[in-house]
């Protein structure tokens, strides 16, 4: 399932990045950096920012941004395209304020927002709230 994945994304399977990919698939949130860096068995730092790099450029994770300087990693749709990432933004990013995990939810529909003479490219919708396990 790995290599698969890693193949449909144009990445050539190495030992470290299927251990840095299978972090990613047992963990169904968003993750921090350092809690990849916490699971891994041995690794060097300059090789795990390159494989996450490479990740995010082939299309295979995105990253999180949300205010307070809270950044994660989570994994992509399988849409979202190996050459120059196009990311599908049809999901959402929620926020438990109970337990701080940060969730990509898919939407059904997608608001449609329209600027006169804006050109939008991507649209990034943030919420904040309780998750169905703390509520
Ligand atoms: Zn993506
Ligand atoms: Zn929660
Ligand atoms: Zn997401």
């Amino acid at each position: 399932m790995i290599e698969k994945l890693l193949k449909s994304k144009k990445l050539r399977l190495t030992p470290f990045r299927k251990e840095v990919l299978e972090v990613f698939i047992n963990e169904p949130n968003a993750i921090a950096l350092g809690d990849i860096e916490a699971r891994l068995k041995q690794f060097d730092r300059i090789t795990l920012y390159r494989t996450i790099k490479s990740f995010i450029e082939n299309g295979l994770i995105h990253e999180i941004v949300m205010p307070g300087d809270i950044k994660k990693l989570a994994l992509c749709p399988d849409e979202c395209s190996s050459v120059n990432h196009v990311h599908t933004t049809q999901h959402i990013h929620f926020r438990c304020k109970m337990c701080e995990n940060i969730f990509c939810l898919d939407l059904h529909e997608f608001p449609e927002i329209n600027i006169p003479r804006f050109k939008i490219d991507s649209i990034e919708i943030q919420g904040t709230g309780t998750c169905n396990i703390c509520s």
